[in-house]
């Protein structure tokens, strides 16, 4: 047999994750992974590098738990928000079991639960891009977890809180429900946080990779009661979290980073106003979707075109052509204003 034969028959059919990276380009203007423009500095204080690092680092665990308003039994840190995705499905499903999420959404939840060999089942979102809860009741046979992107990537929008609290009331006792809050520093009055303590059943995933600017970090959370925590502990690797890694995000975590944090928050929704109401000038944008967060979905009347011309130039977006229902659409990351301006003034000069 090749090695290839060799190989799970699930991981022969699997389509890996097109993450950003991936997909290349030769760019001077990256605006498709969603990223903070400009790296914040740190400098290393902890250099045990002999030593294995602490399994949950406290100071990272106490410290976000702080920021989050939880308990720090409430949270699990792990190796970017994407770990915390396939530790619930490695914990929760059975062979046998499925996964539902509503597409167009992150596309992680379908990779992870194919790499895992669980079955995937969709419930598409709304035209509204909200919930279609009758359709998820209908469906929901045989699902152990229910992912729900809040706000959504890609399309920018929030999922309502009263049709969240619908989904974790039909879903009690039979399935986790997990809500991706990779965004909620954007819109963090939207956050379903507080209402750990009322659902044993729901799992928020956060991530230092969007507002914190610390990417390449790889580094994000769970946070749900202790029982799901200890139950996710059981399949995390003992040691997920590096020691420049832990210390970094330590410091990241500390008021200091936080304030500054909320600076950088600040200056992307400023600078989102102004892509967005350029971006409504130009003949060739059908429609900018509102967004809670650091992107703008916006559709135009040939979008591969678009996306391609920039390409060319170097200004790297992420086309959403084959997401569902979003043909002719491109993601586009808020970028520093020059960067913003260069999308704008490339984007007006295409014939
Ligand atoms: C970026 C992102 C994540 C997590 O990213 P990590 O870098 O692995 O922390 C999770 N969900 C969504 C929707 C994202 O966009």
């Amino acid at each position: 047999m090749t090695i290839h034969q060799l190989s799970r028959k699930n991981i022969q059919a699997l389509t890996p994750y097109q993450s950003a990276r991936r997909l290349g380009g030769k760019g001077d203007v990256w605006l498709n992974a969603n990223e903070f423009p400009t790296s914040p500095n740190f400098d290393l204080t902890d250099r045990t590098f002999n030593r294995y690092p602490e399994p949950q680092p406290q100071a990272v665990v106490e410290s976000y738990a702080r920021y989050a308003g939880v308990q720090p039994e409430n949270v699990l840190v792990s190796r970017g928000g994407d770990e915390s995705i396939e530790l619930i499905i490695r914990a929760f499903c059975e062979e046998n079991d499925a996964v539902l999420y509503c597409p167009p959404t992150y596309g992680m939840y379908a990779v992870s639960a194919e790499t895992c060999g669980i079955a995937c089942k969709t419930v598409p979102l709304t035209a509204d891009f909200q919930l279609n809860l009758s359709e998820i009741e209908r469906q929901l046979n045989g699902v152990k977890v229910v992912f729900v992107c809040s706000p959504n990537n890609p399309t920018g929008n929030l999922i309502k809180r009263s049709d969240l609290l619908k989904l974790l009331q039909m879903t009690a006792g039979k399935a986790i429900v997990v809500v991706d809050e990779a965004y909620i520093e954007f819109c963090p009055e939207a956050s379903i946080v507080p209402e750990l303590v009322n659902y044993p059943h729901l799992a928020v995933i956060r991530t230092l990779s969007k507002a914190f600017a610390l990417a390449g970090l790889r580094c994000g959370f769970t946070l749900a009661n202790p029982e799901m925590i200890h139950i996710l502990q059981k399949v995390i690797a003992p040691y997920p979290l590096p020691v420049p890694v832990a210390d970094i995000a330590a410091q990241a975590l500390q008021l200091q980073g936080l304030a500054q944090m909320q600076r950088r928050v600040a200056e992307i929704l400023a600078n989102r106003a102004e892509l967005q109401k350029n971006l409504e000038k130009l003949p060739l944008v059908q429609q900018v979707f509102p967004s809670e967060t650091n992107y703008l979905l916006v559709k135009f009347q040939d979008g591969q075109k678009v996306f391609q011309t920039l390409w060319e130039q170097g200004i790297i977006l992420r086309d959403q052509h084959k997401a569902l229902g979003l043909q002719n659409c491109v993601r586009i990351t808020v970028g520093t204003k020059s960067e913003n301006e260069r999308v704008v003034g490339a984007i007006s000069a295409i014939k």
